[in-house]
């Protein structure tokens, strides 16, 4: 399946729908998640048109993708959530529940989260 051009992080990156930023540069963008799931809830996207984890790590060059890992780390570092931690989630595909097919990594913290996916 190809990128999405007017899914909702395209829309956001182009500034022709809101967001709340965090950071942003040439490469990156980083915004509030809509709906909020811990009192830090961050998500960072690449400006690129990847549309999740494996097509960003297949198809980006190392150093995009250097890039955008070192600075999710930065970002969680200016976020304050270094000192008492914090949780990075991708979702990839239907079986992950991924709703916007840009890829992102949610920035979870300032809660204690406890495990991992609730059993069931
Ligand atoms: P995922 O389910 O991993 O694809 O995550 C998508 C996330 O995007 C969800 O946590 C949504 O709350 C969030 N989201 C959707 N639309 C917006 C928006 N306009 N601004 C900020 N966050 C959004």
């Amino acid at each position: 399946m190809t990128y999405d051009k007017n899914n909702i992080f395209a829309k956001i990156i182009r500034g022709e729908v809101p967001s709340s930023k965090v950071y942003e540069d040439d490469k990156v963008l980083a915004f509030h998640d809509i709906s909020k799931a811990a009192p830090t809830h961050v998500l960072v996207v690449p400006k690129g048109e990847y549309k999740n984890f494996t097509d960003f790590v297949t198809n980006a060059s190392p150093e995009e993708s250097t890039y955008f890992f070192k600075k999710v780390a930065a970002i969680a570092k200016d976020l304050k959530a270094l000192d008492s931690g914090f949780r990075l989630i991708t979702n990839s595909g239907s079986d992950a529940d991924q709703t916007v097919e840009h890829f992102h990594i949610h920035i979870l913290a300032g809660k204690k989260m406890g495990k991992l996916l609730p059993k069931n």
